[in-house]
């Protein structure tokens, strides 16, 4: 009897790829979607094809247990099960109806405890954004009742860490540099702008 297979796929997203206009471009959002996310997609999809026993499991489970995965599918789990999980937050954290603006409820209460009030959230957040060295990530994590700012490299999942993302920023290039070039800053003020806080909130409420 064979294991039931577990194939990924690119999930659709809830607007078209012009909604976030004028703060993403049409183009980068479909190279990005439609490109880059599928790219890892198959690559994923690919390396679990030698690991029949690894098909059944969930992204969560590969990512949060990538040290006991065998060692040759470690690399592409980090690589593409990363980049597939980042990507599918991402895209679900941003609004072209009720994006940007400063969040409230139980996250907004949570921010201001943690990091002492918005604009301070916001600062630390982009201070980490624009100081990855290189391609990777920014994070508003959720770890032990706490809510934390990190920033990844590459496509490395905080999942691996045991930690539950709740808002991540793609600070790759390709996420960015046809509209804004060299100027990361920019970009993380534009993505403030179509933020989901009512999505946050909810992911929130599941992190806890
Ligand atoms: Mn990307």
């Amino acid at each position: 009897m064979s294991k039931t297979k577990t194939k990924f796929e690119l999930p659709k997203l809830s607007y078209n790829y012009a909604a976030l206009e004028p703060h993403i471009d049409a183009k980068t959002m479909e190279i990005h979607h439609s490109k880059h996310h599928q790219g890892y997609v198959d690559k994923l999809n690919k390396a679990l094809e030698n690991h029949p026993d690894h098909q059944s499991k969930s992204l969560e489970e590969l990512l949060s247990g990538i040290k006991k995965l065998p060692s040759d599918l470690q690399e592409p789990v980090r690589k593409h099960g990363g980049g597939h999980a980042n990507h599918s937050l991402f895209w679900k954290i941003m609004s072209p109806t009720s994006g940007g603006g400063k969040p409230s409820g139980d996250i907004a209460k949570a921010i201001d405890k943690d990091f002492g009030s918005f604009d301070k959230f916001q600062e630390k957040f982009k201070d980490a954004a624009t100081s990855q060295f290189g391609s990777g990530w920014a994070w508003l994590l959720y770890q032990d009742g706490e809510l934390l700012i990190e920033s990844t490299a590459n496509q490395d999942s905080p999942i691996m860490e045991g930690k539950r993302p709740i808002l991540g920023v793609d600070v790759w290039e390709h996420a960015y540099y046809l509209k804004h070039q060299n100027k990361r800053g920019d970009w993380i003020d534009e993505f403030f702008k179509v933020i989901d806080w009512g999505k946050v909130d909810e992911l929130y409420k599941e992190a806890k």
